[in-house]
């Protein structure tokens, strides 16, 4: 894989695809962690003397009113903040004024572009990746660094396009992110994934990709239900995704030791009043209660696999973390994260706001800036982002 390193970027104009899909309120960064993971690359480039433009996109832009929420000027102020460098910025995405702007370049420059899915606005064509959007952009550099390691799955202008125009390769934070990733090739043992979040569809494939690798799955968070549902128990008003209650009943069925789930959880007949909160056993569900999280057995019982497994994978919150006491399930499991000996990866931005929040940090942990990348890696999926990279850089 042809990385940063290996072209010759002195004193070259270079285009820098990043992955700034941060959580935004009210104007500002909240998760700053995608962010500060794109500094060695731009420290890279500014060591080689480089005019530096950033590519990044944020949320999906389908009308003029999402234009404004997901704008990036909140991200160019906490990257002048973090760089403590003034960063150029251009609210045009392409045309003249962005041209001029690049032309007017000097050495060391950095210019921030506006967020590329405004060009989603007309004809789809960030993400449906447009090779004349994409011959624009790359009218603008001598060579391209793909360094936004969350959108490798996706096949955008401003990665896959760029990379099929300009001499390209991966950036330092796509190359420590694979580095990582690499490890689970060939994983130390016991190797256990533990799986949480809201929706089955996303994660299916992987479960039926890592059922045949890991030694064990533990399955908790909302997509824990559909799993319940199957095996034929009460989940009330639960998430439960209905078309894929037959998948998750024949890997149970095929791998009856390996999935691992949650004994009892906490309920609640309304996921506004807290007060009604309550932990029951898994079978003693009634119609109108909803689970949000994990119950401290359940904690226990996953707690074992953790501490004897060597590498640990983990994705998706085990409940409803964003309101307590909903975040119990999800501290817990941190807690006894913090005390094992694994490696252990922990990928999807929730995830990981979630382990920072709770101050997790072991030492032996990876934080991943991807979700959606990880897991298309980990399903053994193809990586456009990557694949154009190996194929089309020159
Ligand atoms: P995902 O993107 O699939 O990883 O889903 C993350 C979201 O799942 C977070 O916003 C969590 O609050 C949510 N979540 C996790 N467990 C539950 C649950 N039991 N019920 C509802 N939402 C949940």
């Amino acid at each position: 894989m042809k990385t940063i390193r290996d072209l010759d970027l002195d004193n070259k104009t270079v285009i820098v695809r990043c992955d700034f899909n941060v959580p935004i309120k009210d104007g500002i960064v909240v998760d700053d962690t995608r962010v500060k993971a794109a500094l060695p690359t731009i420290n890279y480039l500014l060591s080689k003397n480089c005019k530096i433009i950033l590519l990044s996109h944020l949320g999906r832009i389908k009308t003029e009113e999402d234009k404004t929420k997901y704008s990036l000027k909140p991200v160019h102020k906490c990257l002048s903040n973090l760089l403590n460098r003034k960063i150029l910025f251009s609210s045009a995405t392409s045309g003249t004024l962005l041209s001029d702007m690049v032309a007017s370049l000097k050495n060391q420059d950095i210019l921030l572009v506006e967020n590329t899915r405004y060009e989603d606005l007309e004809g789809n064509k960030e993400s449906g990746n447009d090779i004349k959007l994409a011959s624009t952009w790359a009218s603008m550099g001598d060579a391209f660094i793909n360094d936004a390691f969350g959108t490798l799955h996706r096949a955008h202008a401003s990665n896959v396009g760029l990379a099929s125009l300009l001499p390209s390769g991966i950036g330092l934070l796509v190359e420590d992110e694979l580095r990582h990733l690499e490890l689970l090739d060939d994983p130390k043992r016991p190797y256990v994934v533990l799986l949480g979040g809201a929706k089955v569809v996303d994660k299916i494939g992987v479960i039926q990709q890592l059922v045949k690798k890991a030694d064990h799955i533990l399955i908790g968070g909302g997509m824990a239900f559909t799993f319940l549902k199957a095996k034929g128990l009460e989940v009330g008003k639960s998430l439960v995704d209905e078309g894929h209650l037959a998948t998750c009943k024949k890997i149970m069925h095929d791998y009856p030791d390996k999935i691992i789930l949650p004994e009892d959880v906490v309920v609640s007949t309304s996921m506004e009043d807290t007060s009604l909160a309550k932990t029951i056993a898994i079978d003693q569900f009634e119609k109108d209660e909803q689970g949000l999280d994990i119950g401290p057995k359940t904690v226990a019982t996953f707690a074992p696999f953790l501490h004897e497994a060597n590498t640990i994978v983990w994705n998706g919150p085990l409940g409803y973390f964003e309101k307590k006491p909903y975040d119990e399930g999800t501290k817990s499991v941190l807690n006894v994260l913090q005390t094992v000996s694994a490696d252990v990866i922990i990928g999807g931005g929730d995830t990981v706001t979630a382990a920072k929040q709770f101050g997790f940090d072991n030492r032996n942990s990876y934080l991943s800036t991807g979700g959606g990348a990880t897991l298309c890696y980990l399903e053994g999926k193809d990586l456009p982002g990557l694949t154009a990279i190996m194929k089309e850089g020159k």
